[in-house]
């Protein structure tokens, strides 16, 4: 008894009491993915969440796919007979230049009711919000009777290879069972005409890095060349920067901007869709991506003397097409090159979409409701890739649901990547709190 007295138990801890402090000790720790394995690695974060898993009794793997690159997958959850549910964040952060920032982007100080830190929104805040609602319904007995997976990975931020696509080569048995997966990026709110709208990542683009190489007639730069590679790749390059693609709405922007329609009293129609986008203010630079196929230029090679005109030029492009849209991308690009320029891919990946009118969408639209009743709910579709698209592959439906509630004047979309990266204190909490109903559901 006197034991006891000593370390009383929280009959039924609040699942936000911890966010805040995981989040800032997970900031803390440097995990800058530079894409070239040069960085830290995710070993001391992956150690730091089991050791948090483990120190509530739930065992997991860790495993790596290169040393320090290093992911973990937990069993939680009940016996149910049923399919299991994963849900994933990762470890790993782009790099932050800490001459920019206000804050040291490693110190995790809380400034003004927010947490700052590389991660503080991509994703650290989500892996906080799991953990904590995680370990304090471990504690009290509130384990869900579905069996749910845990994953924690390394190397998002550089496509995955060395997290998502490790598990899901090399561990697959422990998520074979998994039929649905919950992870970034989503849950979010954004706000129109002063309405709280949460938005719910149910579909990704797929991308296209392509390399474009022109050759010509190398020459003295002084005499007459109607056979320049450089010419030919720079007019194709201007060509394919400059136009403008068709909008083209794919079933989750459909009903997007049918919920803004609506506020704006209008109906969504392909003609309205960009004014309908603008109306989300600093999300339309996002939101206005995912109603088309693009294509940007991003580098451009050739030449090595002024008086020289090289026999090649090459420049990559990043094009990203919508689900259902690759032909048209691909038959778009190779008539804005035109005949003589080579398109060689340098990287793949196909997008998704996943169904909206689910029983587990349901339950985060219930669970965001029931914090924030006058809200609205409605699905979007993600301009970039997540580990998603790996454990696609093992045939679930995905959605990204990280849930925060931001003010109105927050430019949240910029704060990805961005300098000055930081999490508001009571989105977290709110995030947790959130999270904790949708388990209550699943
Ligand atoms: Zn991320």
């Amino acid at each position: 008894m006197e034991e006891a007295a000593h370390h009383p138990e929280t009959p039924d801890p609040d699942p936000a009491g911890e966010v805040v402090e995981l989040c800032r000790d997970l900031l803390r720790i440097d995990t800058s993915n530079y894409g070239d394995d040069s960085g830290p690695g995710e070993r001391k974060a992956a150690e730091h969440v089991a050791a948090l898993l483990h120190e509530v009794g739930i065992d997991c793997t860790v495993t790596e796919s290169s040393p320090g690159r290093t992911s973990l997958i937990a069993q939680w959850g009940g016996a149910a007979d049923r399919d299991a549910l994963l849900i994933h964040g990762h470890l790993d952060v782009v790099p932050a230049a800490a001459e920019d920032w206000q804050i040291d982007p490693f110190s995790g100080e809380v400034v003004d009711g927010y947490l700052w830190g590389r991660g503080a929104v991509d994703m650290k805040d989500f892996d906080a919000m799991l953990l904590s609602v995680v370990r304090a319904r471990t504690r009290a007995g509130r384990i869900p009777d579905r069996p749910i997976v845990l994953s924690f990975t390394a190397d998002e931020e550089a496509g995955g290879h060395l997290g998502a696509q490790h598990l899901v080569e090399n561990h697959a048995d422990e998520l074979a069972h998994c039929s649905e997966a919950v992870g970034e990026v989503g849950g979010f709110s954004t706000t129109v005409r002063g309405q709280r709208l949460y938005l719910i990542e149910a579909a990704e683009k797929g991308m296209a890095w392509l390399r474009l190489t022109a050759r010509g007639r190398a020459g003295h730069g002084s005499m007459i060349n109607d056979d320049n590679a450089i010419t030919r790749l720079a007019t194709a390059v201007a060509r394919i920067g400059t136009h403008e693609w068709p909008v083209r709405l794919t079933p989750a922007m459909q009903t997007l901007l049918a919920s803004v329609a609506e506020l704006a009293g209008t109906e969504a129609t392909p003609e309205n869709a960009d004014q309908l986008i603008d109306e989300f203010g600093s999300a339309a630079r996002m939101l206005g991506a995912v109603i088309r196929n693009t294509c940007n230029p991003t580098m451009l090679g050739g030449g090595y003397k002024v008086n020289v005109i090289p026999t090649e030029a090459t420049a990559h492009v990043d094009g990203r097409f919508l689900p259902g849209y690759e032909d048209e991308f691909f038959a778009t690009l190779a008539q804005l090159c035109g005949d003589d320029i080579e398109i060689d891919p340098v990287s793949h990946q196909q997008p998704w979409q996943s169904d909206f009118g689910t029983p587990l969408v349901e339950a985060m639209t219930r669970s965001l409701l029931a914090e924030d009743p006058d809200a609205l709910v409605a699905p979007f579709l993600m301009s970039g890739g997540t580990d998603a698209k790996h454990f696609r592959k093992l045939g679930m439906s995905s959605y990204g649901f990280t849930p925060l509630r931001l003010p109105a004047d927050l430019d949240f979309t910029a704060l990805f990547h961005g300098v000055n990266e930081r999490v508001p204190v009571d989105a977290l909490t709110f995030g947790a709190r959130v999270f904790d109903r949708f388990l209550d559901e699943v």
